[in-house]
Formats: structure tokens, C-alpha cells, sequence
């Protein structure tokens, strides 16, 4: 009995040991994609640029971030968020990381907690820091760091926290599966906490019958509490006193909170988050704009996904979802056939038309057609970037020449889009050409001549 009992143990020691070193894998190799993408970078922001005298380090730099991004499907701020942690990892820490004994969520939770901590504190807990890290899950980690931080470094702490309480705070939101949403809210410990009890309250005030769930008595709380409203119990007795026994779920009233989201990126996540899911009027995905805003405008197009109900279905052959397979993968294969080709629809940017329409040789676009292109696109054109399109630019696909307005690209609907800053300063270096194709995909081309098409936002 002994003798096999111990068997099976050693089997199961050897089997966690495998574990384990997988583990140490994966996290060896996330250090070794943050060396790379570092030296990607760096050796983009060494060369100098064959294109134009005016592009400085920082475009190029920019522009490698934005190469990264694109290539790995993700954002700006993710992967310059990413890098520069690396770039600020302190020596212990990051060996940890490279030799596998660290994964990258310890790595983020040291690093988000470190970060402008006095050079000579973090000096004096850095031990004490990676002991800890190797002993305790990332949650409780953060807070035993900030534990040894305020031991350390009392005054500091007292105004770090003053600070962060006062700059911090945000809310993001992000779409769920079957029409939820995620809502998640930056605030301060008290704040959390404060939020936390108040839902007790309204819980706690409903019978024991209530039909649901801990966690829909909760939500359900905190929709009422958005709403200034008390939560009400669901018993039957309830129910029947109120008279709505026939429908539960009874058309909800009152116009779902207006936030505009701004996509997620990976690094969304801090100590002191709350989030709270509620049942979200808009579809899944980039949020367009609602009905009564389009309905304030009678010259915006409906939505196309919003037809009218004697509408013709939608043509599927044609139009695709952002991101859906087919048109991008048919462009694709037509732009790579013929690179040297001009694909755009309208290559001198006057929309198909002959006679410039008002407003088409004014440099800036009117209020009405900015309305209408940010309405038409939620967020900026450059491939993933999460950028709401009420905060970029508004620029000519198809450049603007201010010598001969009527030459160069209009100032109408399908020559204009939204463009961050960022993206923006990108595509006038001359780092990244852009250009629309027939259907309404955009063709974005980076500086190394990798190409990128996103979709039309439907
Ligand atoms: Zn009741
Ligand atoms: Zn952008």
C-alpha cells in the first residue's frame, strides 16, 4: 500500500513538474516577444527615412509601434504600453522574467505598482518585492506591494494616492457575447467600496423568494441604482402586489446611459476596478450612434443594419461585416496580384464626380459633412486603432492641394475620414499611404509595404 501510494505520488510530482515547466515556458517566451518587439523598434527608429527630411525620431517611432500594431492585430497603446514596460523593467526583475519565473501578469502588477515610486524605495523592497511575487497570486500581490511602498515611503504614498484619485478614474466599456456589455469604472478604493454597499443594501431588502441569482439580485441593484431607482423584489406575493405578475421582464424603461466606449486594450486592468454587466441596448461591437442622433439629421443615411422594414434584404455577396472574411480576403488577393496597379475607386479623390459639390474645395468640411463622416465611422481608419472619431482629425484620403483645390482630392464625404493625432501625423509624413477602395474598403499600406484593409463599418 506504501509502495504504491508513493508511486502515485511521484507520477503526480513529475506531472506538476511538466506543468510548471510549461509555465515557465510560455513566460520565458512572453519576455523573449517583449526583446524582439524592443529591438524591432529599435533598429526602425535607428534608420533614417528615404522618404522625408521632416521625419523625426519620434514619427519613426510611432510608426514601428504602429507596424507592431498592425501586424499583430492589436493597438498603439497596447503595444507601446507593452514596450515601455519593458524598457522600465528593473534588472531583477526583468531576469525573473527572461528565466521563466515570472509570468507577465506578476511582471505588469510589479511594474503598474513600482511606477513612479522614489528610485531609492524600490531599491530597499525589490527583495522583498520578488519574494512576494513568487509566493502569492497577482491580486493580492498588488496590494502587498503597495503595503511595502507605504511603509517605506509614507508621504510619498499619502500623495501618490491624492494624485491618482484626482487623474485615474475612467470608465471603459466593453461588448460582451448576447448583447451584454461590460462597464468598467476606475475609482478609488472608497468609492468601490462605498458602490459595494449600497448594493448590499438593495439586496438586502429584498424576501428570500426572490427568484434570482446572488449575482442578478447585484446586477440588477446596481441598473437600479444607475437609475435612482430602488431595486424591486421579484417574489410572487411581491409581484402580485405591485400587479405586474404577467411580465417579468416588462419593457425596460428609461434610455440605457449614453457612454461612449472606447475599445479596450489589454492593459485596461488596475487594482480597484469595479465592473458591472447590464443588458446593452446597441449590438455587439464598435458602438455606432443611436437612432435619435441619426434621426436629428435628416440628411444622414440610416444605419445600414437598421433598414426600413420594407427594405430589400441586404446584398451579403457585396457587403461584408468590419473584419468578416470575404471582402477583405478578395481585395486582398486583387491589390497582392497587382501591387504596382491603381485599385482606389477614385484615384484623384473627387468621388465620381465632375463638378466639385459645395463645400468640396474648402479645405476644412463643413459641420454637417464632419457629422456625417464621424457618424459613418466610429473610430479612426487606421486598422484596430480604438480612437472615438469625435477626438480625430477629420483628413482627406486623397490630399488636398491648397495651390489648385480643384486638382487635388475634394472635401466630400468619401475623400474625408476620421484620423487620430497619432495615425494622422503617420499618413502626412508619408510613412503610411492610405488609400479607399471600391466597396468601401480602405487599403493602408505601412512604411515596409505590408498591406492592410479594413472593412466599412456597416
Ligand atoms: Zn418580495
Ligand atoms: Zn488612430
Amino acid at each position: 500500500m506504501g509502495l504504491r501510494e508513493s508511486t502515485w505520488m511521484a507520477d503526480d510530482h513529475c506531472a506538476l513538474a511538466d506543468v510548471l515547466g510549461a509555465r515557465r515556458t510560455i513566460n520565458a517566451a512572453a519576455a523573449s516577444e517583449l526583446a524582439l518587439m524592443d529591438d524591432y523598434v529599435h533598429g526602425r527608429t535607428l534608420c533614417a527615412s528615404p522618404w522625408d527630411t521632416g521625419v523625426t525620431e519620434k514619427d519613426l517611432y510611432s510608426s514601428a509601434i504602429c507596424e507592431l500594431a498592425a501586424a499583430m492585430s492589436s493597438t498603439f497603446a497596447a503595444v507601446h504600453n507593452k514596450l515601455q514596460m519593458w524598457r522600465q523593467l528593473r534588472p531583477l526583475v526583468r531576469n525573473s522574467f527572461i528565466d521563466g519565473s515570472l509570468d507577465m501578469e506578476r511582471v505588469k502588477t510589479i511594474h503598474d505598482h513600482l511606477l513612479h515610486a522614489r528610485p531609492e524605495t524600490v531599491v530597499a523592497i525589490e527583495a522583498e518585492v520578488l519574494k512576494a511575487a513568487a509566493e502569492i497570486a497577482p491580486g493580492t500581490l498588488g496590494r502587498e506591494i503597495d503595503r511595502l511602498l507605504t511603509e517605506a515611503d509614507p508621504d510619498w504614498d499619502r500623495e501618490v494616492r491624492k494624485r491618482a484619485a484626482r487623474t485615474e478614474k475612467r470608465i471603459r466599456v466593453r461588448r460582451r457575447a448576447r448583447g451584454l456589455s461590460s462597464l468598467t469604472a476606475v475609482m478609488t478604493d472608497g468609492e468601490a467600496d462605498e458602490q459595494l454597499s449600497r448594493i448590499g443594501a438593495e439586496v438586502s431588502r429584498l424576501h428570500p423568494e426572490d427568484p434570482r441569482s446572488d449575482d442578478q439580485r447585484r446586477g440588477d441593484a446596481q441598473t437600479a441604482l444607475m437609475r435612482g431607482e430602488a431595486l424591486l423584489c421579484e417574489c410572487s406575493t411581491c409581484l402580485t402586489s405591485r400587479g405586474d405578475v404577467a411580465d417579468p421582464e416588462a419593457p425596460e424603461h428609461g434610455e440605457p446611459v449614453a457612454v461612449k466606449p472606447e475599445r479596450t486594450d489589454a492593459n485596461a486592468d488596475a487594482t480597484g476596478e469595479t465592473a458591472t454587466e447590464g443588458t446593452s441596448s446597441a449590438p455587439p461591437g464598435p458602438e455606432r450612434p443611436t437612432r435619435e442622433q441619426l434621426d436629428k439629421s435628416p440628411t444622414d443615411p440610416l444605419p445600414p443594419d437598421a433598414p426600413p422594414p420594407d427594405a430589400p434584404p441586404p446584398d451579403t455577396t457585396t457587403r461584408s461585416r468590419p473584419g468578416g472574411g470575404t471582402l477583405i480576403e478578395r481585395w486582398r488577393a486583387i491589390v497582392e496580384n497587382n501591387p504596382r496597379a491603381v485599385h482606389a475607386l477614385h484615384p484623384d479623390g473627387h468621388g465620381g464626380m465632375t463638378t466639385p459639390p459645395p463645400g468640396a474645395l474648402t479645405y476644412a468640411p463643413s459641420r454637417a459633412l464632419a457629422a456625417q463622416v464621424r457618424a459613418e465611422h466610429p473610430y479612426c481608419l487606421h486598422p484596430g486603432c480604438n480612437v472615438p472619431s469625435e477626438r480625430c482629425d477629420l483628413d482627406h484620403i486623397v490630399e488636398f492641394d491648397r495651390q489648385n483645390p480643384e486638382r487635388g482630392g475634394w472635401t466630400i464625404q468619401t475623400n474625408i475620414g476620421p484620423r487620430c493625432r497619432l495615425h494622422h501625423n503617420l499618413k502626412t509624413r508619408k510613412l503610411w499611404r492610405t488609400e479607399l477602395l471600391p466597396e468601401g474598403v480602405l487599403h493602408i499600406v505601412d512604411p515596409l509595404g505590408n498591406h492592410y484593409f479594413t472593412a466599412p463599418t456597416l
